[in-house]
């Protein structure tokens, strides 16, 4: 048996990547934040795909949470180790730089880039020692091009991608890979604000994607297939120029 934590599994590409992991026969651990009905739903989901798993409340931003929750998970199943972490949890507040607020630039770099940090630091330990283990992070369209009102955003996906970069060089001996993906604009409640009809004129694929687009090349990085793939990042952007 083989263990995958998606942080943010409970909604949208996390929910995609877990039901997609669990046809691929992995226990899957979804983390949510606050959501517990939508995670309860995923888990469903995981065991009409033939899978099992469980659910893991914490907020990854928070090192305390994140350490407090996968200890308590390592002393309960004492001899099995998390074999793939998918950091997928994200969050977005956009503004333009001169209105930013502090915590609108802090939110967003604590959940989608300091939590890549505190959540493989504490993982890669068994992983090493295990000499296998991928770790895959789902980035953006965001972190590569930058776009206008995400400075916040494009700075924590972009140092996420730095930081896969720099990790798959650290690790690679050791049999594990350490991968990006990046999607461009995705159905999901993230981007539900946002004027579909628009912005699909700049995509040439001429629609957003779906959570299960994202999930399949996930999915692969996650794969026996993908052993040789690390320091990567694949785009999941309809064409979209990166
Ligand atoms: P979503 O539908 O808004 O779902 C976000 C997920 O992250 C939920 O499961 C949520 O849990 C969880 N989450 C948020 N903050 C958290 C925290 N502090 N701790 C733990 N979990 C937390 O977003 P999505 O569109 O699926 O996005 C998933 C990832 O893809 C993000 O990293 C996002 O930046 C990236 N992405 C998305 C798009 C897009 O177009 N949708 C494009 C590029 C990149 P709760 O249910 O408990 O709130």
């Amino acid at each position: 048996m083989r263990y995958a934590l998606v942080t943010g599994g409970s909604r949208g590409i996390g929910r995609a990547i877990c039901t997609s992991l669990a046809k691929d026969g992995f226990y899957v651990i979804i983390n949510y934040n606050s959501n517990t009905e939508e995670a309860e739903r995923t888990l469903a989901m995981v065991s009409e795909n033939g899978g099992s798993g469980e659910i893991m409340q914490f907020d990854v931003a928070s090192q305390e949470a994140a350490d407090k929750a996968l200890q308590a998970w390592q002393e309960r199943n004492e001899g099995k180790y998390i074999h793939v972490l998918v950091n997928n949890a994200g969050i977005r507040k956009d503004a333009l730089v001169m209105w930013m607020k502090n915590e609108e630039w802090h939110d967003v770099l604590n959940t989608n880039l300091n939590s890549f940090f505190y959540i493989t630091r504490f993982l890669i330990k068994d992983m090493l020692v295990n000499k296998f283990g991928r770790i895959i992070n789902v980035v953006s369209l965001s972190g590569i091009k930058g776009l206008p009102g995400q400075a916040n955003y494009s700075a924590a996906k972009g140092g996420v991608i730095a930081a896969t970069k720099a990790l798959a060089q650290e690790i690679a001996k050791k049999n594990v890979t350490v991968n990006a993906v990046a999607p461009g604009f995705i159905r999901t409640d993230m981007t539900k604000d946002l004027d579909e009809g628009q912005l699909k004129m700049m995509i040439p694929m001429g629609r957003f994607g779906k959570p299960e687009e994202v999930a399949a090349a996930v999915r692969f990085l996650a794969s026996d297939e993908a052993s040789y793939i690390t320091g990567s990042v694949i785009n999941v952007n309809g064409g979209l120029y990166t």
